[in-house]
């Protein structure tokens, strides 16, 4: 007897017909032996029609009542799963992230799993039920609501595959596996039968969609068995793993890119020591993760300095900028640009060559993409380009580095 745990995206629950055919494929498990824990989304569209509500109510509503509607989503999704279970005489019993006590820390809207209480799940478990649990929801230690970042029901997948020391986590999702960058830009993309961990890391973390980097980061840490299947279609999906995947004998593994970023410079800005620090400083007081960081070579005494945020806290960014300007001193001006977007080059072949860098530079000049930023690490390059610029970029850097398939 085996234990699954099935985490099921917004496609996959996204109609009463789908939802009919997961309790279908999950009672074919069960009647199969093994223990399955499903994780289910809420159905497709759903969360972003909540955060569409909020925003009629209030520009900028608190995360923690975002939190409390947003949670709302999974909540249908479980019940309606367990009740399409029931309905074909299957024992199923849903759960809420704070019933199952799926605590996590206050840091609401992105809230990070601290510790999972696994004692109602398992008493199911050990009763032949299959256990249904709201995904990207937790509870912090006062009875918050707390949700784990948009996509964050692969993370509660792959936590709950940890805590309960499942033998396989299943991702099922709308395409059949990772592929070498988002088959919906490029069709000429390729599944891949694995990827390294190190890579689907680097993958989510510039922006791949299809797993959420925490999911990737939990899995690697706990040793959780992590695969990406459709959940439309039968087949061996893909792996991720610790072994070398067939991606290390190429160059470049895979292309990923992120349309949630923007862009903001500080013109003028004195050339002293603790600068930096005086503007990303309250940035960071205020939550705001920043990406990319440029600064200048000075000229007259003055710096430009240039750094990225997520597209969602652009406006919040620039406020803090505004507030700091007099701080500054000189003539620091702010300019803003939420139009950009990133795009990346992965692999880990790229430590032992050298040129890569210098290859996708032409390629992107060879179509007129005018590069607005730049940063590398060891298996990675990525640069801002403009967003109309996107799909060509893509596409033009997916042939280039021969990922196309025949
Ligand atoms: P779910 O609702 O099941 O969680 P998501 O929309 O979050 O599904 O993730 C699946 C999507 O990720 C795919 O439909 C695809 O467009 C996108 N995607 C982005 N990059 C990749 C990639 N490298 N391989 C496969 N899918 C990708
Ligand atoms: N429903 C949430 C979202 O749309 C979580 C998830 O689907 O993983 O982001
Ligand atoms: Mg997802």
């Amino acid at each position: 007897m085996a234990l699954y745990v099935y985490k099921f995206g917004g496609t996959s629950v996204g109609t009463v017909e789908r939802i009919k055919a997961v309790a279908e494929k999950v009672k074919k498990a069960r009647d199969a032996g093994d223990q399955i824990v499903v994780v289910v989304s809420a159905m497709s569209g759903e969360t972003n029609r909540l955060v569409a509500l909020a925003k009629e109510m209030q520009p900028q509503p608190t995360d923690r009542e975002l939190d409390v509607l947003l949670s709302t989503g999974e909540q249908v999704t479980i019940a309606l799963l367990s009740m399409a279970l029931h309905q074909l005489g299957c024992e199923a019993r849903s759960y809420t992230g704070a019933q199952v006590r799926i605590l996590t820390d206050s840091a609401h809207t992105k809230a990070r799993i601290r510790e999972i209480d696994e004692a109602n799940m398992r008493a199911d478990l050990d009763a032949g039920r299959v256990v249904v649990v709201a995904g990207f929801q937790g509870v912090d230690e006062h009875g918050n609501i707390t949700t784990l970042g948009r996509g964050g029901s692969d993370t509660t997948g792959v936590a709950l595959a940890a805590a309960l020391k499942a033998d396989e986590c299943h991702i099922y999702t709308d395409v059949d596996g990772v592929y070498t960058t988002d088959p919906r830009v490029v069709p000429k993309a390729r599944r891949l039968d694995r990827i390294t961990f190190e890579e689907m890391l680097e993958m989510a973390s510039l922006g791949s969609k299809v797993l959420q980097i925490r999911s990737v980061e939990f899995a690697g840490k706990y040793n959780v068995k992590l695969r990406v299947l459709s959940s439309f279609m039968e087949g061996n999906g893909t792996l991720i793993t610790y072994e070398e995947s067939e991606m290390e004998r190429a160059l470049i593994s895979g292309i990923a890119f992120n349309r949630d970023e923007a862009k903001l410079t500080l013109t003028g800005v004195p050339d002293l020591p603790g600068v930096a620090s005086k503007i990303l400083g309250p940035i960071a007081a205020e939550n705001i993760e920043v990406d990319m960081i440029v600064q200048n070579i000075s000229a007259n005494g003055t710096t430009d300095f240039t750094f990225t945020v997520n597209r969602n806290d652009f406006a919040r960014a620039q406020k803090v900028l505004e507030g700091l300007r007099a701080d500054l001193g000189g003539n620091t001006t702010i300019i803003g640009d939420n139009s950009i977007v990133k795009v990346s080059i992965v692999g880990v072949g790229m430590r032992s060559h050298a040129g890569i860098a210098s290859t996708m530079f032409k390629v992107l000049a060879d179509e007129g993409i005018n590069i607005q930023m730049i940063s590398t690490s060891e298996i990675k390059i990525s640069v801002v380009v403009d967003e109309k610029y996107l799909e060509l970029a893509v596409r033009a850097l997916h042939k280039a580095f021969g990922l196309d398939q025949e």
